[in-house]
């Protein structure tokens, strides 16, 4: 502990008793030296003696005397001398003359020159006694105040340090509310010197907002348990008005203050005006912390990437707006909404990217709002909308359209424009729930529904979608056990060469055995997994399914088979779907170009270059691309020359158009026109009867896949398959009774049927 603060230090008292005082006798005599010494000695006294002048100097030299007895007349030098000896060098001790003079000059002379007593020989021993006594107690209280002045000046000199140096404002007002003190932080904080305010009410330096509250406080007369403790209050740095934002004006500070009180004035009565003189207060700067607790709470309840309010308190006004709504019998409507595809953005351009049009997008979103409306992140690309006073539905639909509206402007991302579309789902209360919960779920189905409809548009939440939004729900958590628990299965589709009727390879094709529906086929499930998460980890799965049987047919000196893969377009936006395909060729050792990815058509439409980049990575490594279902997008048929593919695959629709009654659609040349002029190979999928075989191959249509030459199967069936050397000749068995009209031979002069 630092000593200054010691409290022993600070009120120690003197102990006389515990000082023993010295003595020393300055006489020529041995016997009055020796009676001397019997009448002085006593336990708390240390006696010396001397005979000379010299002798008497050189001891008060070495020794410490408080009293020395000093007779005038010496052998060798006189008392006086001895005496000015003591006065010169300031010798802190009492003296005492003694002479055998009858003159009184001598005296007046030793007490001139710094005696305290003087006493004529001979004297009375009890007269000595007394004076001797005297003077050492003199000296005890003279030494104690001289310790007591300088105790207490250093305790002042440490209190003035502490309240100048303290990194509070220190004051005292007089009882009228006026500065009488104040330390020189009030200068370094706020910029008003001692003088400046000196005299002058409290109030000039309280920030005006805050005047009422520092009423009282500031300027506080209560001594009492009830003083102002720890009030926050504003204060005006000098010059404030001059000052643009609040922040350079004004400091937060925490005030404690209390009433001065005459010590002799009724204590009993604090607020007896005779006792009260003013007012001592400290004031401590929180401004810093004033504003972290700020930006803590701001971030408590608001995104850290949009500043929007989070869904704490999104559901905090929710909570509000519907006591409010429900009290005055009014309409409120929450909007979810969702932006499409926002994962490829990130894919496409970066994480950090993908934050900063969040936010372009979270303004826009937030400039569409009327006061008292509340827009909120979710998450990731999510919002939530809060509209509290609609007086028709259609006030939620035209705030939902213009957020469509502003979100049409592209976005600039890296200088390149990009385009932003959303999916938004609106629930009313009290119409489609009554609680927080049920309206944000409501208005999420009604933005899956506009999902599930194309995406980028709104809809109302309608009773018959929650049926809807169930079972998707529920197969997602189904998909998860089946991926885990082997309930999927690869069936395997052959693709052949109708040159020779050999199989060239087979289309790999999901199928799930579900516990309690039974076998089903994609259709029944992809949709909704695609627009999940699960997506990924199905196409992991048949990938990783389709390389191993892969891997089994080749070693069984099957080298020329090829699997085909279907992968989503939203998996094959994924960023490493690429490593994913390369990892799994090198894990299995299988040539590149025996797996062969169909995605699509739909994925001509993202003309975006990250997703041609992967297409070109995936065929420089020898991997085969094709482009399922094409012809269903007309509008993509331009797209084609920029997408590096190996294969177009007919879309079946085309194909079953095909038969006796109508003989072609004119896509069917049209496109073999296409594969041809861009130089691609052509598989005609959904082939069934004889007729579209043999009218396909007239066209010029290589290689084939349909129920005509099998459905797809497990794995099993296949295998037998495999093992025939003329595998379709059984294809007679779905021939249709009637033969074919027309000679076909193969050539591609084959005329339709009324051409
Ligand atoms: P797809 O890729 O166009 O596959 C062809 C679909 O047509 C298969 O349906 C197949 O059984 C069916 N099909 C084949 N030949 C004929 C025919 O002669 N007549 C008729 N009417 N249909 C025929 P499936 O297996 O139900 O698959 C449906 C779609 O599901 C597939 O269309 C594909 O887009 C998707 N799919 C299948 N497996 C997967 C998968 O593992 N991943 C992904 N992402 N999608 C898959
Ligand atoms: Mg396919
Ligand atoms: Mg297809």
């Amino acid at each position: 502990m630092n000593s200054l603060f010691n409290p022993d230090r600070q009120h120690s008292v003197i102990n006389f008793k515990e000082l023993e005082q010295s003595i020393l006798l300055v006489e020529d005599e041995p016997r009055m030296r020796s009676s001397l010494r019997i009448l002085l000695d006593e336990p708390s006294r240390n006696l010396a003696e001397v005979g000379t002048g010299m002798a008497a100097i050189d001891y008060l030299k070495s020794s410490k005397v408080d009293l020395v007895l000093l007779d005038i007349h010496l052998p060798d030098i006189t008392g006086l001398k001895v005496l000015e000896w003591i006065s010169s060098n300031n010798y802190p001790a009492y003296v005492i003359m003694l002479t055998a003079d009858r003159k009184i000059d001598s005296a007046i002379l030793a007490l001139r020159q710094g005696a305290k007593d003087f006493i004529k020989k001979p004297f009375e021993p009890a007269q000595i006694q007394q004076k001797v006594k005297n003077a050492l107690y003199n000296l005890r209280l003279e030494r104690s105040h001289a310790m007591m002045a300088s105790r207490l000046e250093q305790s002042e000199h440490l209190h003035r340090f502490l309240v100048e140096n303290s990194p509070d404002l220190i004051y005292t007002l007089d009882q009228f509310g006026c500065f009488t003190f104040v330390n020189t932080r009030f200068e370094s904080l706020l910029g008003y010197t001692f003088e400046e305010l000196l005299g002058h009410p409290y109030f000039t330096i309280v920030y005006e907002e805050d005047i009422a509250k520092a009423h009282y406080a500031f300027n506080e007369r209560r001594k009492d348990s009830r003083v102002t403790n720890n009030l926050e209050v504003r204060l005006k740095c000098k010059g404030a008005d001059s000052f643009k934002s609040f922040d350079s004006r004004c400091i937060t500070a925490m005030l404690s203050a209390m009433g001065i009180y005459n010590e002799q004035g009724d204590l009993t009565k604090p607020s007896s005006d005779n006792s009260f003189m003013g007012t001592y207060g400290v004031a401590r700067d929180i401004t810093e912390r004033k504003a972290a607790e700020e930006t803590i709470a701001f971030h408590a309840f608001h995104d850290q990437l949009t500043l929007l309010p989070n869904q704490r308190l999104f559901k905090d006004r929710m909570e509000m707006a519907i006591a409010n709504a429900s009290r005055r019998g009014v309409m409120l409507g929450v909007m979810f909404i969702d932006l499409d595809r926002f994962k490829l953005i990130n894919d496409t351009y970066g994480h950090a990217e993908g934050d900063e049009l969040l936010k372009v997008v979270a303004n826009r979103i937030n400039n569409c709002m009327r006061s008292g409306d509340t827009v909120a992140r979710k998450g990731g690309d999510e919002f939530t909308v809060m509209l509290p006073y609609l007086s028709y539905p259609e006030d939620a639909e035209i705030i939902g359209r213009k957020i469509l509206d502003v979100l049409n402007t592209p976005f600039l991302i890296n200088d390149q424009e990009c385009h932003i579309t959303a999916s938004i789902g609106i629930a009313l209360y009290p119409r489609d729930g009554e609680n927080i919960g049920t309206l944000l779920k409501h208005a999420d189905i009604a933005m899956y529904r506009v999902k599930a409809s194309g995406k980028n548009g709104l809809s109302f939440f309608a009773p018959e979608m929650e049926a809807c939004y169930q079972n998707r729900i529920t197969l997602e958590n189904e998909m998860l056990v089946a991926i885990k628990n082997s309930q999927l299965e690869l069936y395997y589709q052959p693709q052949v060469r109708t040159s020779n009727m050999e199989i060239v390879g087979f289309e790999a094709l999901v199928r799930w055995h579900h516990p309690i529906y039974g076998l089903l086929n994609p259709g029944a499930f992809i949709e909704i997994i695609e627009e999940s998460g699960l997506i990924e980890s199905l196409t992991a799965w048949v990938m990783e399914n389709a390389c191993v049987q892969l891997k089994k047919w080749h070693s069984q000196g099957l080298n020329n088979l090829r699997i085909a893969v279907n992968v989503s377009p939203h998996e094959f936006e994924r960023s490493d779907i690429v490593g994913r395909i390369q990892n799994l060729l090198d894990r299995y050792e299988l040539p590149p170009c025996s797996l062969e990815i169909e995605i699509t058509e739909k994925i001509l439409l993202h003309d975006s270059l990250q997703v041609i980049e992967k297409m070109q990575a995936l065929r420089e490594r020898g991997v085969l691309i094709s482009i399922d279902d094409f012809g269903t997008c007309y509008s993509s048929l331009n797209y084609l020359r920029q997408f590096p593919v190996n294969t177009i695959k007919i879309d079946r629709s085309f194909v079953c158009d095909l038969s006796e009654q109508h003989h072609t659609s004119p896509i069917i040349p049209a496109i073999i026109g296409i594969a041809r002029g861009f130089g691609l190979h052509l598989v005609t999928e959904g082939v069934e009867t004889e007729y579209q075989f043999l009218a396909l191959k007239a066209l010029g249509c290589d290689d084939m896949q349909g129920y005509y030459f099998s459905m797809p199967l497990p794995v099993s069936e296949i295998d037998e398959l495999l093992l025939k050397e003329t595998p379709f000749e059984s294809v007679a068995d779905f021939r249709p009774a009637e033969s074919v009209e027309w000679p076909l031979s193969g050539n591609s002069s084959f005329k339709l049927k009324g051409e």
